[in-house]
């Protein structure tokens, strides 16, 4: 408390990481609850994994390709010597925790959710951080279209819960195994065709993996990529059959959409459906939700061949444009006049917050004006007043500090009263 706010502090938060002062975390405590519980209704559970890994779980996860491993991982060798990765997204930690507990033998749906912090070396701006947080949830083993939708209508619900507005949904399928390579070759044909005109990026990714190109930042480059051939024309009968599914179900649910044959998300492991989920009330960074389906990752980390399917939204990003109410407060500031009364309110305050009430207190002694004032600078909704008069005739005075009707109470009643108040 002694330091001046003009001193100049020796650290200071890193670059592309932020603090959440205990304003700011009241909104993110709504957000989280909202979320939790609109996750819960359709069944989803949390599952909580650890912050870092084995990096070849991301590499293999994520993909070799992807600007996330190439680029943007937080990778270090422990003291054992191993390589461990902070962990840039969730899905290969939920895949590798499923597959090593055996979680796919219970009977239970395969529905699972997850809100913690994410690590990307990417290059900060606003909405884009390198520590940041994600909401994310997984399904699995459930091969049907109904599922893709039904977790766009989740997403959809849970922006609305969110009061989100000016939200767009694009969708795209990516094709699988079978009738992606057919695509990549003929991608990889015209990207050859403009190749001298490609950022060295994307110059590179004409061999590793021309889908890439279409993550690419670089306005030419996304120029270039318009006139790229587009996956949909080449999906195999059973993609096309899925991605006809999951639009019939999305309209089903009157969801409105686009489909943006270029959506490809930039992580290697999709399989048929993506999507994202946009807002025009944010700047370059628009993005405030994203996902798609992973069939083959389960069994390529050498467990069984159980399909999956996620979305992941950034809170950083639905923070800066949901519209929370205020929670309501309803805090009782004790006032005490002299020593006995210090220890009446003393106990008074472990009474209250034993029974659910938000209590404040001064340890110092100082005059009724200014414990008074100290109340409504804290914005406390009541003050309760305790001196040797009231002691004696076991009468407290309450102050309801917005009307500043007090009223005698009995000390046995304030529980009741502040609680019922409906502050
Ligand atoms: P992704 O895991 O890349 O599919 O991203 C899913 C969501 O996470 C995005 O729609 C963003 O809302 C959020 N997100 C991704 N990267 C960042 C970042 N560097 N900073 C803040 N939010 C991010």
């Amino acid at each position: 408390m002694s330091a001046k706010p003009s001193e100049r502090t020796a650290f200071s938060a890193i670059k592309g990481t932020k603090d959440i002062l205990p304003d700011e975390a009241r909104a993110w405590q709504q957000a989280e609850a909202i979320a939790k519980n609109v996750f819960e209704l359709y069944g989803y559970r949390e599952i909580r994994t650890p912050i870092f890994e084995a990096t070849e779980l991301f590499e293999r996860g994520t993909g070799e390709t992807s600007d996330i491993v190439i680029k943007e991982m937080y990778t270090f060798t422990d003291k054992g010597g191993r390589s461990l990765t902070l962990r840039p997204e969730y899905t290969p930690s939920v895949v590798r925790a499923i597959i090593e507990h055996r979680l796919y033998l219970r009977p239970e749906p395969l529905r699972f959710y997850y809100i913690g912090p994410m690590f990307r070396y990417d290059k900060p701006q606003k909405g884009r951080y390198r520590q940041f947080h994600q909401i994310d949830i997984e399904v699995f083993g459930e091969s049907d279209a109904a599922i893709d939708a039904e977790i766009v209508e989740m997403a959809d619900f849970l922006l609305r819960e969110l009061r989100v507005s000016d939200t767009e949904t694009l969708v795209n399928s990516v094709g699988c195994r079978n009738c992606r390579p057919g695509y990549i070759q003929e991608l990889r044909k015209a990207a050859q065709s403009v190749f001298s005109s490609l950022c060295p990026d994307c110059q590179r990714k004409v061999t590793t993996n021309p889908l890439r190109i279409f993550d690419c930042k670089v306005e030419t480059c996304q120029e270039l990529a318009r006139a790229f051939p587009e996956i949909l024309g080449y999906l195999c009968p059973e993609c096309e059959a899925h991605f006809r599914s999951f639009r019939a179900h999305l309209d089903l649910y009157g969801l409105s959409y686009r489909v943006d044959p270029r959506l490809v998300r930039g992580i290697d492991y999709y399989t048929k459906t993506t999507f994202e989920i946009t807002t025009s009330k944010l700047g370059a960074q628009n993005a405030i939700l994203g996902g798609g389906r992973y069939d083959d990752m389960m069994k390529d980390f050498g467990g069984p061949n159980i399909c999956g399917i996620g979305f992941a939204a950034g809170m950083e990003r639905l923070l800066s444009v949901a519209r929370l109410d205020k929670k309501p407060e309803n805090v009782v500031f004790i006032i005490y006049l002299g020593q006995e009364a210090k220890k009446v309110a003393l106990e008074t305050a472990r009474r209250l917050r034993h029974r659910g009430v938000e209590c404040l207190l001064e340890f110092k002694e100082r005059g009724l004006k200014s414990q008074l004032g100290r109340a409504s600078k804290l914005g406390a909704e009541w003050s309760l007043i305790i001196g040797e008069e009231e002691i004696k005739r076991r009468k407290f005075k309450l102050k309801n500090m917005k009307t500043g009707k007090q009223e005698e109470v009995d000390p046995e009643e304030i529980a009741g009263l502040v609680l019922e108040s409906g502050f």
